[in-house]
């Protein structure tokens, strides 16, 4: 199978990952407005939304959550740079207060592009926070409001994040060659 058998090196274990997501939601708790929509992006965020929404709803919040899928990477390593929206988009986001999370923020047209089309949906405010960010990758100015962890400029899966649609079960965050 297509790069299943690369060694795959730990760059965050589960208990890194969780203290970390529990320190996110406490800062997001404290930086967004009471009531707010999570906008996942499918499919590389999908074990940090489930971590982290639980996270939020110990410490009172009760957020929305959607998920849309963008046109990605495919199969490759390469960032595509015309991204587009690949589901529907079933919420009425008219008047909200929106969160759009992802797992990596690299070259920064993913999350420039969803936040400029949540923000057209007629959100009332739009943040973003990514799990990992790459700030040496990044092609267009593009700050997430929340970050997990800032890493170099290496390949990583794990934890929802695919290589060749393998790797995203793993419980933990690594590099492979
Ligand atoms: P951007 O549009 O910021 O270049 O890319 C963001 C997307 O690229 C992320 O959602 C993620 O799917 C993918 N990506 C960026 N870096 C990596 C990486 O190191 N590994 C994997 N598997 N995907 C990555
Ligand atoms: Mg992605």
């Amino acid at each position: 199978m297509m790069g299943q058998d690369k060694k795959v090196q730990t760059l965050f274990d589960e208990q890194q990952i969780a203290g970390r997501v529990r320190e996110l939601a406490d800062e997001i708790k404290a930086g967004m407005p009471r009531d707010f929509v999570v906008v996942g992006l499918m499919v590389g965020s999908f074990v940090f939304v489930a971590d982290l929404v639980r996270e939020l709803s110990r410490l009172g919040c009760r957020p929305a959550v959607e998920m849309i899928r963008m046109s990605s990477y495919g199969l490759g390593r390469e960032s595509s740079r015309d991204v587009h929206l690949m589901s529907e988009f079933g919420m009425d986001l008219t008047g909200r207060d929106v969160l759009i999370i992802d797992d990596i923020v690299d070259t920064g047209h993913t999350l420039t592009f969803a936040t400029d089309f949540i923000a057209r949906s007629g959100a009332a405010s739009v943040k973003s926070c990514a799990l990992l960010d790459k700030p040496a990758r990044r092609e267009v100015d593009f700050i997430p409001d929340f970050v997990g962890f800032e890493i170099p400029d290496r390949f990583v899966v794990g934890y929802g994040i695919d290589f060749g649609l393998n790797y995203r079960h793993l419980p933990f965050i690594g590099t492979i060659g």
